[in-house]
């Protein structure tokens, strides 16, 4: 109930407008790095001073005018040149409808294009975030012919769909970031029952750690990652063949304990003006984030 009130909150366009022009509000502030670039790369370093990688979003979606897609594109650029001139350790995460999916496939094609290959010329990598299954096949049709021309790209598979393995099986030799699936997709498509969508999540995770390339564990879930952790033990398979991915701000003492355990660790650091969307979705994901708004309420 409360997640289907977060998830419509964080589909309206109106408040998603709104809050752009007010700043970071709602708790927001701790769990989005900032609004502005040197703010975001403050953030990595801070986290690079702790053994943590990172992966950088510039936050924004329901981009339907080219010119907000073009701005959006040109401020991908920035971080990938303030990463590069800060040496910081971070990579590109980006959305496909923020620089043009829902415009235009071939404009939005040329601007992951462009992307890809300033981040290229200094062997950055740069994740292509997946968003909810409308997108999935075109999604995929970049990655496709991305990966072409380019081998600093890959892509997300999300464990809620029925077909996950297969999409996991076509993909299995780019770098893969594997989630539980963070859209509101129909049952025709995808689990809705949380043992069923975390069964699917370990499957993948394990099929990928012993078939794929390099595997990008995306979870806030300790269950899964002490099953992880055993898992690869059993498998010999070694600690550079993969990594535990989390969100900014979030389980921050686990972030840091798998870090210090060794495990390779990538923080996903999103920042920017358009933090609302992204905000209702953790919301919605779980209601107990509220505490997190409320400490931010209450601290001031
Ligand atoms: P959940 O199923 O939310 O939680 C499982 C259990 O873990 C909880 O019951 C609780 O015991 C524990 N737990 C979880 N969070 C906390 C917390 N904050 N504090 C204490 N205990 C907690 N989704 C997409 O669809 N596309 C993407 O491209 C995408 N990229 C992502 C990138 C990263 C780095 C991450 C971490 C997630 C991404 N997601 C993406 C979101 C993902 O699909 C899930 O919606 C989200 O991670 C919630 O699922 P979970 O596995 O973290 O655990």
């Amino acid at each position: 109930m409360l997640k289907d009130i977060f998830m419509g909150l964080s589909q309206n366009q109106f408040l998603n407008n709104a809050a752009k022009k007010y700043g970071l509000k709602m708790g927001a502030q701790s769990v989005v790095a900032g609004t502005n670039i040197p703010e975001v790369i403050k953030s990595i370093k801070e986290l690079n001073a702790q053994g943590i990688s990172c992966t950088v979003d510039n936050l924004g979606e329901f981009v339907f005018k080219e010119e907000e897609a073009t701005a959006a594109k040109e401020q991908i650029l920035k971080v990938i040149e303030a990463i590069n001139e800060n040496q910081v350790d971070a990579h590109i995460s980006l959305k496909p409808t923020q620089v043009g999916l829902d415009i235009d496939y071939s404009f939005c094609l040329n601007n992951v294009r462009e992307i890809v290959h300033q981040a290229s010329r200094y062997d950055m990598f740069v994740n292509i975030d997946m968003e909810d299954f409308k997108h999935l096949e075109l999604t995929f049709n970049l990655l496709d012919e991305l990966s072409m021309e380019f081998d600093n790209v890959g892509t997300v598979i999300q464990a809620y769909f029925h077909k996950a393995s297969e999409y996991l099986e076509r993909y299995k030799n780019f770098r893969i970031r594997i989630v539980k699936g963070a859209y509101k997709e129909s049952a025709e498509i995808a689990y809705q029952d949380k043992k069923d969508i975390d069964a699917n999540f370990i499957k993948l995770i394990e099929w990928h750690l012993l078939n794929g390339k390099y595997t990008s564990i995306a979870t806030h879930d300790h269950r899964i990652i002490n099953h992880v952790k055993e898992f690869v033990k059993e498998n010999n398979i070694p600690n550079d063949q993969f990594e535990f991915q989390m969100l900014y701000g979030f389980r921050k003492d686990l972030q840091l304990s798998l870090a210090s355990e060794g495990y390779h660790f990538c923080t996903y650091v999103p920042f920017g003006n358009d933090w609302y969307g992204y905000f209702m979705r953790r919301l919605a994901e779980r209601p107990q984030n509220l505490n997190l708004v409320a400490k931010q309420v209450f601290n001031k």
